[in-house]
């Protein structure tokens, strides 16, 4: 039987040390991290999210702001107020919860908020220094999912890790961490061939696709770990369920260790959020 990988528990791990962490910076430098969260329009899932950081952000002592903006908001009134909090001094990290309306460029947006403040790690600056190793923002969803293979490897040198999905929020990054920790790295995406194959020969998995329970037991060595990042709703019987990309049950007998959806991944792109805020803050009152 497959370990569980209790990421809801490594979470909380996280937020507790981190209440400690915060309250020494807070003690030290007179400061109270600041975190800005934006979001535009009403997208229930995006303000529950929102509703989540910002709970989470209180308990650890970080100061939060929501800013929200009507869903006919223009590009231009957005990076106003990007702009403004950039400027802002008792703001340390900003994020804007995507997915944005269609008629707001996304790439632009990310481009206005400071490389010092993108607590998600998405600008193309701090993407540039992931790639070289030198990053402190690393975008959060990644860098919990490698928390999360450390806890149960300490060393992932040699190791082969396959990841699915290619985005630039989970899959790319995820690949960059996974090669920065000396793993041997394939990435696969909806061109690649004979991705089942190419997975069954991995040490890691990692299943970024979006895709309920695309990956069972046919794609997996005997001992991988899998760390599943979907999260997909599925109505099972009448009620409406969160599945990942993975079918737990189906590879709970051949994987060494697997993360469960909900209660895996997810947790611990909020702790880490929380992390990179404290990171923003300690890099912007060293560079004072
Ligand atoms: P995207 O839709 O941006 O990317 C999905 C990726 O999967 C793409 O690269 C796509 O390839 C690839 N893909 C699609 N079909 C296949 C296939 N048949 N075989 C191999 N690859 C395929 O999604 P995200 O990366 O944003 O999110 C992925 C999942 O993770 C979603 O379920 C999302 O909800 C979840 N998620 C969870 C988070 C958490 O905190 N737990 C945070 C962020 C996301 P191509 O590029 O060729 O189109």
């Amino acid at each position: 039987m497959a370990k569980i990988i209790n990421g809801k528990k490594i979470a909380q791990e996280i937020i507790q040390e981190l209440v400690v962490e915060v309250q020494g910076f807070r003690d030290i430098h007179n400061t109270i991290p600041g975190l800005a969260v934006v979001l535009v329009g009403e997208d229930p899932s995006s303000e529950v999210y929102v509703r989540n950081k910002i709970k989470r952000a209180s308990e650890v002592g970080i100061h939060s702001t929501k800013h929200m903006l009507p869903i006919a908001s223009s590009q231009v009134e957005l990076i106003e107020t990007i702009q403004s909090l950039n400027n802002n001094p008792a703001v340390h990290g900003i994020l804007v919860q995507l997915p944005l309306p269609k008629h707001i460029d996304e790439k632009a947006v990310i481009e206005a908020i400071h490389p010092d403040k993108d607590v998600d790690g998405f600008h193309p600056i701090n993407v540039g220094a992931l790639v070289a190793g030198t990053a402190t923002l690393k975008p959060c969803t990644p860098y919990g999912c490698m928390l999360l293979l450390k806890s149960i490897h300490p060393d992932l040198s040699g190791k082969l890790a396959v990841v699915v999905g290619r985005s630039n929020i989970v899959g790319k990054p995820m690949a960059s961490m996974l090669l920065q920790a000396d793993c041997s790295v394939i990435t696969v995406h909806s061109r690649s061939h004979n991705v089942e194959q190419l997975c069954s020969q991995a040490d890691i998995i990692v299943a970024a696709v979006g895709r309920p329970n695309m990956i069972n037991s046919g794609w997996i060595k005997r001992g991988a770990t899998v760390i599943d990042v979907g999260i997909n709703v599925v109505n099972i019987d009448g009620k409406r369920k969160l599945v990942g990309d993975v079918d737990f049950n189906d590879i709970e007998l051949w994987a060494d260790a697997i993360t469960p959806v909900p209660g895996g991944v997810g947790p611990m792109t909020i702790a880490c959020l929380m992390k990179n805020t404290l990171t923003a803050a300690r890099n912007q009152v060293s560079n004072k």
